[in-house]
């Protein structure tokens, strides 16, 4: 039995020990002393145990008065401020003297008659008791005891009504208070010298330990929520682990009201939107956070909540909750939003700007191709008829009137094809055709195609080549030569006397490309300097009093620079005023063939140096030809034209005459109209072909008025064999007729020229 009570005294100093170790600010102060007081007393009733006098034992006895005098007195303080409750400090200073002095009769009367009336100390199985008749002054005490017992079971049970108090806490307090009460009356009830009371403490410092290590968050809490909440528009809330609610201040419970409902230790569910989203920010904290935030907007205010872990030293202890008003920001945002949905909606009025724009566009194209196809086909009929004048008139009055009307009518389809060439290039659908070309034959055409004009106006015409060009380049030749016939065209305009010379010259190579150096240079009126910079712009002409009379759109430099932009080069322009002007390009040029290409003079002349024959070159009056047009002036002018050639065609004018009659007939060449009523002419060659209506051999011509660039290869590869434009040149068909019948047809007149 002494066992038991050394050991009660050894177990409650460990704890006592474990509670100091633990010690940390904030603890109320009533548990240290309660924590010194339990091993007092144990010790107390270990001396009485082992005593071995009455007096030993009744002094030693006095020390286990401790406990009703003070150790009653402090827990029934710690469990007042348990529940937030106070009593006047009057009232705890009475109580403390009550104490005192019971303690102090305790102590020193011992057996005078006051406490007891009679103490004697017995011996049971070695362990020493006393047994006593009580005194007057032990009825206080028990009248204490009895107080205690009242007041303490009262203020716990009144704890656990409150919703801000720690329900397990109250009952953990309870169970405390009915142990000791329970061993107080009980006392010796199993052998009249085995106290129960030092066991009672010993349970009592333990349920205390676990109390505390409770109160450790709520602390935390606590201060966190004493040290933030002073700040109006932050607001603090706390949670445990299990996400068990702690506490909060008022300002939380302002952004997110539900808390106000919440009991202490009460677990978070998302019973409601707000605690749902503090839930998943815990979650997602688990995963990869710290911290974690949501929005919400309360009374027109709108708050950041911010959920993180709570660490007490290194160890997470739990999580919390910080509330601020984030208005401002919101409001930042909102118009940061607002901002943003601006410029997406500007940016999808500029698309719809755009799909107009390029609807325009498109409707701009398709309008300019019929209208190109419109005005050339009354004109063809125009020079088609003035091409027979020339031919079969002598008379020199109506020749020079059909000149006039020659060159006007070509004056006027040059500006078509301007035009067209320019909206092509702004629409951006201007294709670069790459094929190999002789560079002589195209400096020769270049010289052909302007020497006439220079030499009318009196002007030298100056060509130098580099004989080292290579002898085959491979580019867009018909390009090419359209740029640098303008910059020539231009050069003759815009001089008066002296020379125009056109220099192209070898520049090195480099990637692998050859840099051809192309310059034309006048003598003519010059441009300002300042000009210069928007002489290339679409429809700008300079110097209009000077120049009124000299023909032009604007549109050849606008053209010149967009196609050179399209070959990767750009026009340079330098120009003194009055004096004479020098516009020049480098073009990269890949190389088919690399041999110098010599004199290009030495070269046979090409096709537009013969353009001047009057006469037709050789006669094919064997040839079998169909014209298909559904003008009746144009099948006339295209009977005109083949006459000279001794030719007898047949005519056609419809798809559906044609299908007809190429089922009874066989054709060397049908030349056939694109833009027709009913069958067009691309429907009439698929049903040709479809059908095999006509014979391996037969060529089959596209006629067409339609002029955009680009036109001849989707007529190559919609299946025609050839391309011929209206208004229909002499030469061009003189061209198709050498190049398709004389080859195999023996019984031409003459072997005119078959180059290709
Ligand atoms: P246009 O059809 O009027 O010739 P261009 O686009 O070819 O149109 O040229 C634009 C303007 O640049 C011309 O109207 C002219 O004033 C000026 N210009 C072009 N080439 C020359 C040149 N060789 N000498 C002087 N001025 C020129």
């Amino acid at each position: 039995m002494m066992l038991y009570y050394h050991g009660t005294v050894i177990l409650s100093v460990i704890l006592s020990t474990i509670f100091v170790v633990r010690w940390r600010r904030g603890i109320s102060v009533h548990f240290p002393i309660i924590f010194v007081f339990i091993p007092v007393i144990n010790l107390g009733y270990l001396s009485v145990a082992n005593a071995t006098s009455v007096n030993e034992a009744l002094l030693a006895n006095g020390i286990e008065y401790l406990d009703g005098c003070f150790l009653e007195l402090f827990f029934f303080l710690y469990v007042l401020n348990f529940c937030k409750l106070k009593i006047p400090k009057i009232c705890t200073g009475i109580l403390m003297t009550i104490g005192s002095l019971l303690l102090f009769i305790s102590i020193n009367t011992g057996n005078n008659g006051l406490l007891y009336t009679h103490a004697e100390l017995r011996k049971l199985n070695g362990v020493s008791y006393l047994v006593k008749t009580y005194g007057p002054a032990h009825t206080i005490y028990y009248g204490m005891i009895a107080f205690y017992l009242v007041a303490n079971l009262s203020v716990i049970i009144y704890s656990m009504t409150r919703k801000n108090i720690s329900k397990t806490n109250s009952i953990l307090l309870l169970v405390v208070y009915l142990v000791i009460m329970l061993a107080f009356i009980g006392g010796k009830a199993f052998h009249p010298a085995l106290q129960l009371l030092p066991a009672s403490y010993l349970f009592s410092q333990i349920i205390f330990l676990i109390i505390l290590s409770r109160l450790a968050m709520y602390d935390i809490s606590e201060n966190a929520i004493s040290s933030l909440s002073e700040n109006g528009t932050i607001g603090f809330a706390t949670f445990d682990m299990k996400m068990r609610y702690l506490g909060c201040t008022d300002p939380a419970i302002k952004c997110i009201p539900e808390l106000e409902y919440l009991y202490i230790d009460q677990p978070l569910t998302a019973e409601n939107e707000n605690f749902a989203s503090i839930l998943k920010c815990v979650d997602k904290i688990q995963i990869s956070s710290d911290s974690s935030h949501f929005y919400v907007t309360q009374d027109d205010i709108s708050y950041k909540i911010t959920i993180s872990r709570l660490y007490v030293g290194k160890r997470q202890k739990g999580y919390q909750l910080r509330t601020e008003d984030n208005t401002l920001e919101a409001k930042k945002m909102e118009a940061l939003k607002l901002k943003e949905r601006q410029k997406e909606m500007e940016a999808e009025l500029l698309k719809l700007a755009k799909k107009t724009a390029e609807s325009a566009n498109e409707a701009k194209s398709s309008f300019l191709a019929q209208m190109s196809h419109e005005i050339r086909t009354p004109i063809n009929a125009i020079l088609g008829m003035n091409e027979m004048i020339l031919h079969e008139s002598n008379e020199p009055g109506i020749r020079e009137y059909a000149d006039n009307i020659k060159s006007s009518g070509r004056t006027l389809l040059s500006l078509i094809n301007s035009i067209l060439d320019f909206s092509k290039i702004e629409d951006g659908k201007m294709e670069i055709v790459s094929v190999n070309y002789d560079t002589a034959g195209m400096i020769n055409d270049l010289e052909n195609a302007i020497a006439e004009r220079a030499k009318q106006k009196g002007l030298e015409l100056i060509v130098e080549a580099d004989k080292s060009l290579p002898r085959t380049l491979i580019g867009d030749d018909i390009r090419i030569k359209q740029i640098i016939t303008n910059l020539l065209t231009n050069a003759v305009k815009y001089t008066e006397k002296g020379s125009i010379k056109l220099e192209i010259r070898n520049n090195g190579d480099s990637e692998g490309l050859q840099m051809i150096y192309v310059a034309v240079t006048d003598t003519g009126i010059g441009i300002r300097e300042e000009e210069i910079g928007t002489m290339t712009e679409a429809f700008k002409r300079l110097e209009m009093n000077h120049n009124r009379n000299i023909e032009g759109t604007g549109l050849g430099l606008a053209i010149v620079t967009g196609l050179l932009n399209k070959m990767d080069s750009h026009l340079q322009v330098k120009s003194v005023y009055r004096e004479g002007s020098t516009f020049s390009f480098i073009l990269p040029q890949r190389v088919a063939d690399y041999m110098p290409m010599g004199d290009y003079r030495t070269k046979e002349r090409s096709s537009v140096a013969k353009a001047g024959k009057k006469e037709a070159a050789f006669t094919v009056p064997d040839a079998k030809i169909l014209v298909v047009d559904d003008n009746k002036m144009n099948l006339k002018v295209a009977a005109k034209l083949l006459g000279l050639y001794g030719v007898k065609a047949d005519m056609s004018s419809s798809g559906k005459d044609t299908l007809e009659v190429l089922s009874k007939k066989q054709y060397d060449i049908i030349f056939l109209d694109h833009m027709m009523p009913e069958m067009d002419g691309i429907e009439v060659l698929k049903e040709i072909k479809a059908k095999k209506l006509v014979p391996e051999s037969t060529r089959i011509i596209a006629l067409t008025a339609n002029a955009i660039s680009g036109v001849r290869d989707m007529y190559l590869s919609e299946g025609f064999d050839d391309y011929l434009s209206k208004p229909i040149e002499t030469k061009e068909m003189e061209h198709i007729l050498a190049k398709y019948l004389l080859s195999d047809n023996g019984n031409a007149d003459n072997g005119a020229d078959t180059e290709e």
